[in-house]
């Protein structure tokens, strides 16, 4: 018959879903740890001047030294809950479209 059908007999959803939640468990832990390291280059001039990343707006010289920033405030809050939301991976690639395992 239809295939979806064949395979929902097959897969308990219980364990489906357990499965799934430790997956992204780990995924979530992952992304917790490699955010605590910074690998990205922080885009600087010769006056020391850093911009961010995103916006190319200059960022504070206390926000630098503070928390080696690469990203302005603005820009660093939105990737942290981009992060959170699993649309952007620590390497800055967008995993969203490709990635489709929820659904
Ligand atoms: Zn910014």
């Amino acid at each position: 018959m239809i295939q979806t059908e064949a395979f929902e007999r097959l897969a308990d959803p219980s364990d489906v879903a357990s499965r799934n939640e430790m997956m992204e468990t780990r995924e979530a832990l992952r992304r917790q740890v490699a955010n605590q390291t910074p690998t990205e280059a922080p885009d600087e001039d010769e006056q020391g001047n850093r911009y961010c990343l995103d916006c190319a707006e200059i960022i504070p010289q206390a926000r630098v030294k503070a928390v080696a920033a690469v990203r302005c405030v603005h820009c660093a809050g939105k990737r942290e809950r981009a992060i959170k939301m699993g649309l952007v991976n620590h390497a800055g690639a967008r995993a969203g479209m490709d990635n489709r395992a929820e659904e």
